[in-house]
């Protein structure tokens, strides 16, 4: 394979960008299963989830068999604004491994929003506009897809209400901030704003909220004013299609160098992602053109993919979303409190759960300081200040750089760096201060999470 000598970054021209997302369902052998009404588990029809989501999202959430969708003028538009995301040799981290690997990793924090969530919020937000609504009501952990709608909705001139997890508005206020100069309604969740709050609140007095919990109040918000949908930041198909642009870019920029990955590396919370980031590459396998080794992180605090069982489940707490088949801890199961607010969900995309039960990706756990030593070394030599999330991709992309140090093996390792650190700075000062501890579920406190789950024949 020929190899020119590599930049250091390589962007794409404006004219070599995407002009339409990929949607590898159409590829997959197996779909993805159906979601089904939580009340009558018979599939939901198009008729039933527009109730929730906006008419074209939801044509895109069912449609299975598209490989092409076209990016509307306006989102490319703005795309162009923070687009494209850069893929950087990070020559600096290989000479500091002493490792024969060639480490590559594409940057979707160059944002104000600090990820790649950006690429879906804009999406959504403009299909909800131009179906003449009012405004749009999501849900928030971590802070970073709330920051993201705020800015979409701002730049089209949407309505946006916020339910953040109640312990990280009192803990991130900057966040929260950030969403409110946008011009976006925070609520703390669980609030007295919604029934389903009120309901939680009432059996779980003085509760610091879930992400489960703020969805229910966010969905019931939707359906309760006229003008108004809800939308979602991860787990649904309509999300891997949107975030499938990184993967798309980083395929361009890689073919112009012919660079091929054998290891494709991204942490997984809902998916979003990394389903975005490997979505062609893993299109080649299904096709049978290429082969790629790929990984999914996850921390060993909410381990939905290793140690979950594939099965349909509820979305939220109040369980009021439509089911969904995936890889799951339960709708009960309420993981510890770790730093990495954006990998705390109880399930994972139907999509990746698919493709991981089929054998196409694998899966692995790493814990919380060992993640925080990777994000230090990482920052010390490649300059970005890794969100934690990120950092679990970036542990494993070390892993394996050493083990071709140790092997001599030449492989070229792909990894999504999906957002910056800044607001994580009080988990950084813990770790900084060695006062930083790893949680693992035992399986008995996994139990209780599965006997939660729903009986579907
Ligand atoms: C939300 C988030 C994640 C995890 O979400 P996915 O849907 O699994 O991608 C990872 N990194 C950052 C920076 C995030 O904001």
């Amino acid at each position: 394979m020929w190899q020119k000598e590599i930049p250091y970054k390589i962007y794409l021209e404006e004219s070599e960008m995407p002009k339409a997302w990929y949607n590898v369902r159409a590829d997959m052998k197996r779909k993805p299963a159906p979601l089904l009404n939580p009340q009558t588990h018979v599939p939901m029809t198009f008729e039933e989830l527009r109730t929730v989501f906006c008419d074209e999202l939801v044509r895109q959430e069912l449609d299975d068999s598209t490989p092409w969708i076209p990016i509307p003028e306006e989102i490319s538009s703005f795309y162009k604004m923070y687009r494209p995301s850069p893929l950087v040799r990070a020559y600096c981290l290989e000479e500091k491994l002493q490792t024969p690997a060639k480490i590559y990793y594409k940057f979707e924090g160059n944002n104000t929003s600090g990820s790649h969530k950006l690429n879906s919020a804009i999406a959504q937000a403009y299909y909800a506009k131009k179906q003449g609504l009012k405004g749009v009501t999501t849900e928030t952990g971590a802070g970073q897809w709330g920051t993201a709608l705020s800015m979409a909705c701002a730049y089209l001139g949407l309505d946006c209400r916020v339910y953040m997890v109640k312990v990280s508005y009192e803990q991130k206020p900057f966040r929260r901030e950030v969403m409110r100069t946008y011009g976006a309604f925070v609520t703390p969740s669980p609030s007295d704003t919604t029934q389903v709050g009120r309901k939680i609140l009432e059996r779980h007095p003085g509760t610091s909220g879930s992400l489960g919990c703020a969805i229910s109040e966010a969905v019931e918000a939707a359906g309760s004013r006229e003008g108004y949908r809800y939308v979602l930041g991860s787990v649904l198909n309509q999300v891997m299609l949107h975030q499938s642009v990184i993967g798309l870019e980083s395929k361009a920029a890689m073919d112009k160098y012919g660079i091929k990955p054998d290891i494709i590396i991204g942490c997984a919370g809902g998916g979003s992602n990394l389903g975005g980031l490997i979505g062609p590459f893993m299109g080649e396998k299904l096709r049978g053109e290429q082969d790629y080794q790929i990984i999914a992180v996850e921390p060993a605090s909410c381990p939905s993919l290793t140690r979950g069982k594939f099965a349909y489940d509820y979305c939220d707490t109040g369980m009021v979303c439509p089911l969904a088949k995936m890889y799951t801890l339960g709708s009960g199961f309420i993981p510890s409190a770790s730093h990495s607010g954006g990998l705390r969900y109880h399930g994972m995309s139907p999509i990746l759960s698919q493709l991981y039960d089929d054998g196409l990706m694998e899966a692995r756990t790493v814990e919380q300081t060992a993640v925080f030593e990777a994000a230090q070394q990482f920052a010390r030599v490649e300059g970005t200040l890794p969100a934690p999330e990120s950092s679990h991709a970036i542990r494993v992309a070390i892993d394996e750089a050493l083990k071709c140090k140790e092997t001599g093996e030449e492989k070229t390792i792909f990894f999504g760096l999906t957002g910056t650190g800044y607001f994580d700075m009080m988990a950084y000062g813990k770790y900084n201060d060695g006062k930083m501890e790893d949680y693992i579920p035992t399986d008995a406190e996994l139990q209780a999470g599965f006997d939660g789950l729903p009986h579907i024949e």
